[in-house]
């Protein structure tokens, strides 16, 4: 670069700054769905309905029953580094919701038409929030909140491209949605695709749940995971060796109710499947790891996929514990087999 070439320093026009931040957070449809899915649930939701158009490339629409955001405040929900969640850094140190970085819904609003329609208990109306235009106007719904997001990247056809067919990225949205419906039984949670119902899971029990997403067969052919270990807990259900898959697509790892890929869990199940998967075989799973929230770091990335343990030993090793020990205890069929 010719040193005349050089441009001065400069801070970056708002909007540029929201579509930079955007690049970390919005991958493609499916990432949409999960950031409004998490808000719902930080709301408070006992329903969750998703609605889609063209793989969500057209239209994802998230509606929640949960508690609304008041009139005064959706403007402020749409800015950048904008939270109900957390007002400080010990909030921050044990935050209990999905979000806390306040970036998902400024971040999808600059790469898409976003509207956000909302009512609180209290208030008469609900009020309908148009990003772009900044317009307000009162619309009508029950108690909750609908986020309705267009033509993701119509003004960034360079990340359009990037994007699959509709049926790949209706797949992700569903894929998205099944993480949050494992971790979440007690919540309804519904996905329409072009008008049709896709999948639906009504409120139920874990393990009914755990049924419904995975298979009616998996509680037959999984066992129990129950592993108290001071304030560290593992439970779940872990498939038997027999259902091994030769993908490693039905392997669902939570920390704290939040869906993870982590390295250390996924090593730890592995080693406990060790002595009774052969070759590549991958192991079915539904672990859910709870743990002091300030012994786990989780503004590791923008999307909150990866987290950070400050003691990674002891994690992996009452998953592995948990796991053994699961495996290795007689399953109950078996026993009944054997006494009958
Ligand atoms: P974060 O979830 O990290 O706080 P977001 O950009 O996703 O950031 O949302 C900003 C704020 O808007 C949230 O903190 C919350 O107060 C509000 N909000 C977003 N979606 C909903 C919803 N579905 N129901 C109620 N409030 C919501
Ligand atoms: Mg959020």
């Amino acid at each position: 670069l010719h040193p005349d070439h050089r441009r001065p320093i400069r801070e970056l026009p708002d909007e540029l700054v929201s579509q930079i931040a955007a690049g970390e957070v919005v991958e493609r449809p499916a990432s949409v769905v999960r950031e409004l899915v998490d808000n719902a649930l930080d709301a408070g939701a006992r329903q969750v309905t998703v609605r889609l158009l063209a793989g969500g490339v057209r239209l994802v629409s998230v509606e929640d029953d949960g508690q609304g955001i008041p009139r005064e405040e959706l403007p402020i929900a749409l800015r950048r580094h904008a939270t109900s969640k957390i007002g400080s850094l010990s909030d921050l140190e044990s935050v209990a919701t999905m979000g806390f970085r306040g970036e998902a819904l400024a971040a999808i609003a600059s790469v898409s038409e976003l509207s956000i329609a909302s009512r609180t208990e209290g208030q008469s109306s609900a009020f309908l929030l148009d990003a772009r235009s900044g317009e307000l106007r009162p619309a009508a719904r029950a108690t909750g909140t609908t986020v309705e997001v267009k033509e993701l990247f119509f003004s960034t056809p360079a990340r359009r491209k990037f994007l699959k067919t509709d049926a790949t990225e209706l797949a992700h949205c569903i894929e998205a949605v099944r993480r949050h419906a494992l971790a979440r039984p007690d919540v309804g949670f519904a996905i329409w695709h072009e008008g049709k119902l896709a999948e639906q899971w009504r409120a139920a029990t874990p393990d009914q749940r755990l049924a419904d997403v995975l298979g009616d067969d998996f509680l037959e052919q999984s066992v129990a995971v129950e592993h108290v270990h001071g304030p560290l807990q593992v439970r779940g259900r872990a498939g038997v060796p027999d259902v091994a898959r030769s993908r490693a697509d039905q392997q669902f790892a939570y920390v704290n109710g939040r869906y993870v890929r982590d390295k250390v869990l996924t090593h730890a199940a592995r080693s406990a499947y060790e002595d009774v998967l052969h070759g590549q075989r991958q192991p079915v799973y539904a672990l859910y790891v709870d743990i002091d929230p300030t012994r786990v770091d989780v503004n590791v990335h923008p999307t909150k996929i990866e987290v950070r343990f400050r003691d990674s030993r002891e994690v992996h090793q009452a998953v592995r514990r948990a796991l053994e020990a699961a495996l290795a205890a007689p399953r109950a069929g078996q026993a009944a087999e054997a006494g009958a």
